[in-house]
């Protein structure tokens, strides 16, 4: 049997959220915001590892102490989970993933190293310099907005986070450490749903919509 073991990490300060406490403890909708990440987890994991702030790290057995960077939060609530032969990885920032979801990206993993929730980009991206002048317009029609959940082999992942602290602290996501490494990665379409919660107004906005 293959053991999927769930990595929430819920590590971060949360300034850009302007709240009294860690982002992933702030209450929405009568819940905390690692809460719905957990949930979600929960129904289709063996179990839910959460990654939390130093002031959390002894509120339940199912919390380990964060890192200095997000990777080095996932690191560390992976290897608080050596049993796994899957990692499903999700940020607690994005408190509207279903179990449905999880299950897609779970079952695009074979015949590749890790699977990642996208969303098509709809914007047209330019690329600009430090003095906001546009050097080109990129073609979209190949690029895709990358979130979580992201899911992983685990001897894959593992290796992928073995390397330097700094290493960590610059990937803006797992999988782009796995592909460093030489890992293969495929996107799946996540809901619009799938959003992120960073500034005061995304939290406005989940309140509204879990009051639904
Ligand atoms: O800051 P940002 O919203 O990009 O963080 C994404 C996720 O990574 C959040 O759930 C946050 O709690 C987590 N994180 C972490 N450890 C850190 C920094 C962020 O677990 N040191």
């Amino acid at each position: 049997m293959t053991v999927v073991v769930g990595i929430v990490p819920a590590g971060g300060s949360g300034e850009r959220l302007g709240a009294d406490r860690p982002k992933a403890f702030v209450v929405v909708g009568g819940k905390r915001l690692l809460d719905y990440s957990v949930e979600a987890l929960g129904a289709v994991c063996e179990r839910v590892v959460v990654a939390v702030p130093p002031v959390a790290a002894r509120e339940s057995s199912n919390f380990v102490l964060g890192g200095a960077s997000r990777s080095a939060s996932v690191r560390n609530a992976v290897l608080a989970a050596p049993e796994a032969d899957v990692y499903v990885v999700h940020d607690a920032a994005r408190p509207f993933v279903t179990a449905e979801l999880v299950g897609a990206c779970l079952a695009a993993l074979e015949g590749v190293d890790g699977v990642v929730a996208a969303a098509p980009v709809t914007d047209t991206v330019k690329e600009a310099g430090p003095d906001g002048l546009v050097l080109r317009t990129l073609d979209r029609s190949g690029l895709w907005a990358i979130q979580t959940p992201q899911v992983f082999r685990a001897d894959v992942l593992r290796r992928a986070l073995d390397v330097d602290d700094a290493v960590l602290a610059a990937a803006t996501d797992d999988a782009s450490l796995v592909e460093a490494a030489g890992g293969s990665v495929r996107v799946v379409q996540a809901p619009p749903e799938n959003v992120k919660i960073t500034r005061p107004e995304d939290l406005r906005l989940a309140e509204a919509r879990l009051a639904d």
